[in-house]
Formats: C-alpha cells, sequence, structure tokens
C-alpha cells in the first residue's frame, strides 16, 4: 500500500494514495461513496485538488446515490437463497418445523420455520440467531481488546442499523454494535471492536486516532475495506 492522507475539501473527506504510477485515479469506495484518489508519487497536491474541484459536483451526486442505494439485497427468505454468517455463504434451506431456529449443516443454513410463516417471521427468527451469534462473542472480544488499549466499555448493545458498524457514546462508554457483523468474517468484528474502544481514548477520526489504529491493528485499512465490500 503506498503513503496515504487524507485532506478535506468543501466538507469532502478525500484519501490520497501515492503510489508509482503515471495518472492520476479517482475512485468512490461503497458502501458510502467515501472518495479515494490515487496519485503519482510527485504529483503536486495543488494539481490533485483542481482535479477534485472539477469533478466535486459529480462526486457528491455519485455519493447520493451510492447512500441511497439499499445495503444488500432483500431476502424473501424462501429456500436456495443465499444467507451470509461469519464471512461465509450459506444456502438458505427453510424447513417447516414445531420447534423454530437456525442450524447449520454443510454449506446449508437451516430455518426451522411455521408452516406458512411469512417472510418478516422467517427474519425475525435468523436475525434472533445472528444477535445469539453475536452476543456470544462480543465480551471475549471486549474482554481481549480492553486490556490491550487500556480502556474499559461499560456495556454493549446490538441494533441493526442503516449506515454504521458501531458507535461508541464516549461520555458513557457504552457500544453498540450492527447486527449486520454477525455475517462478516470475526476479524471484521475485532475491527469495529478495536475501533470504537480506540473512540474512549480520542474521540474523532483524525492523525491521533489513526495513529491508535495503526499501532493496536496495524493492517485495520485492509479489514475495513473488506468490512465494506
Ligand atoms: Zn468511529
Amino acid at each position: 500500500m503506498g503513503k496515504m492522507k487524507e485532506i478535506v475539501m468543501k466538507d469532502l473527506p478525500i484519501v490520497i494514495e501515492r503510489k508509482k504510477i503515471k495518472n492520476m485515479y479517482l475512485r468512490l469506495l461503497p458502501p458510502q461513496g467515501e472518495v479515494h484518489i490515487s496519485a503519482p508519487e510527485r504529483m503536486p497536491e495543488e494539481e490533485i485538488r483542481r482535479f477534485i474541484l472539477l469533478k466535486y459536483d459529480w462526486i457528491v451526486k455519485q455519493q447520493l446515490r451510492m447512500r441511497q442505494r439499499p445495503e444488500q439485497k432483500v431476502l424473501a427468505y424462501e429456500s436456495g437463497e443465499e444467507v451470509y454468517y461469519r464471512g461465509k455463504k450459506y444456502t438458505l434451506q427453510v424447513i417447516p418445523a414445531g420447534s423454530m431456529g437456525v442450524s447449520l449443516l454443510g454449506d446449508n443454513l437451516i430455518l426451522r420455520v411455521k408452516q406458512n410463516s411469512s417472510p418478516e417471521a422467517r427474519a425475525k427468527i435468523l436475525n434472533l440467531w445472528y444477535r445469539e451469534a453475536l452476543t456470544e462473542v462480543i465480551p471475549e472480544l471486549l474482554h481481549k481488546w480492553e486490556k490491550v488499549i487500556g480502556v474499559k466499555s461499560s456495556a454493549f448493545t446490538i441494533r441493526d442499523m442503516k449506515t454504521r458498524w458501531g458507535t461508541c457514546n464516549i461520555r458513557t462508554g457504552k457500544i453498540c454494535f450492527n447486527l449486520q457483523l454477525a455475517k462478516k468474517d470475526r476479524i471484521c468484528l475485532e475491527y469495529v471492536v478495536v475501533h470504537e474502544l480506540v473512540h474512549l481514548l480520542e474521540g474523532s477520526h483524525n492523525k491521533v486516532f489513526k495513529a491508535y489504529m495503526d499501532q493496536f491493528l496495524p493492517n485495520w485499512k485492509t479489514i475495513k475495506k473488506e468490512l465494506n465490500s
């Protein structure tokens, strides 16, 4: 990975990565459309800023479009659909049964539901299972990283959030995790744990914050990309 720098233009945060390349490239990273510029090592920053100004209206328009896009496909909760758990893809198998619940069998995620249950009812059972899965692993991750970072959270909650993976109330020490993290690889969850705990040392995403992230989880940028892919 090249040398990274973050600048802000008209409220627009922009990550500039210097690389051994000839031309400048602009990318908008999903899901929020974070602006990422790859630029030749010796190109003056002024030239990059001029380029961004030219593209400014287009960038804002694209970001709006990306943010309005539903972040995931809407499931009908029928057999054969793809579902995710801990970073792995499973095929959903919906089975009518007396007792409701979820289990894994090879590449299949078995969803036991009442006969003729609605998609909403099926979603509820799966989400409950996701929530239990997170509730099981988060305490040990918090414990592990609180010792490393030298901070202490007061409590955690899990919510199905639309735009954020986690939040931290630095006044109360309460951390909230996105339910969708149950679908992601454990390292992604671990990254969010570290990110939110580091907020207890530094509230904003500034240089100090990033230096802490580099210190505690040196490959956090790669994991962050994986999380948002
Ligand atoms: Zn944050």
